[in-house]
């Protein structure tokens, strides 16, 4: 199996983001708190998202898991203390509040950058989730706060709307005829036959492996915080999630 088809086999959340709970078995423990899994829905940090976090539960025992990375194609879940071994069973149970907080914002950001880059010229050149606040680096040459609070306010009256976000697998090179289907660079994994599409209806399609609500409403309300001038075409915009 190629990595790629690894990844599918083990990675709920691909399927589901709003699985919360799941049985799995441990394939391997590296230095007695790094634990690799038979399947997760715990998200690695990646693609601008942060990790997830929650419990797994044994038979008498239940570890933290503080962070979650992926490693040589690997997902490896970090927890508070030793004791799993390989071949325990687990019962993992997501801190869904975290979670779905980066869903919402994660689908903002979408919404966002699209507005944003269909309105100028822009392009993305970074972003960083947070549960409250979101980051975008773009590169424009003008620099005009007003635009980038503009645009928050446009995607507000989106997510007002009923609003379905789709989430599907196209082969690789149907997936790259799309245009703008890759944001970033950083987004396209070399080795991966079939990419996964998440599209917002009507507005945005990109090629993504995070985790979104499924419809616009989810997301509520965004407020714009701030736009800084970091020099030479960089413009630095921060908005945040309203509860
Ligand atoms: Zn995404």
């Amino acid at each position: 199996m190629k990595s790629g088809e690894l990844l599918l086999a083990e990675a709920l959340y691909l399927e589901d983001s709003y699985l919360k709970e799941c049985d799995a078995g441990v394939a391997s423990v590296k230095d007695r708190k790094y634990v690799v899994l038979d399947r997760t829905l715990f998200y690695p940090q990646g693609g601008g998202q942060p990790w997830d976090t929650g419990r797994m539960i044994t038979e008498g025992d239940q570890h933290k898991v503080v962070y979650v990375g992926k490693f040589s194609g690997e997902i490896s879940h970090e927890v508070d203390h030793p004791g799993l071994e390989p071949g325990d069973k687990v019962h993992c149970m997501l801190n869904w509040d975290r979670r779905y907080r980066l869903m919402r914002s994660h689908t903002a950001a979408h919404v966002y950058a699209s507005l944003v880059c269909q309105g100028t010229d822009a392009l993305v050149t970074g972003n960083k989730l947070g549960e409250e606040k979101v980051r975008f680096d773009f590169s424009l040459e003008e620099f005009d706060r007003q635009i980038f609070k503009e645009y928050v306010e446009e995607a507000n009256q989106l997510f007002m709307k009923d609003i379905p976000v789709k989430c599907y697998w196209l082969p690789r090179e149907e997936a790259l005829q799309i245009p703008g289907v890759i944001k970033m660079d950083e987004a396209l994994p070399p080795d991966i036959p079939r990419l996964r599409i998440v599209e917002i209806v009507g507005i945005d399609k990109q090629a993504d492996g995070g985790t979104h609500v499924k419809n616009l409403k989810e997301v509520g309300q965004i407020k714009f915080l701030k736009a800084i001038n970091k020099g030479k075409d960089n413009r630095r915009v921060y908005f945040k999630l309203l509860p």
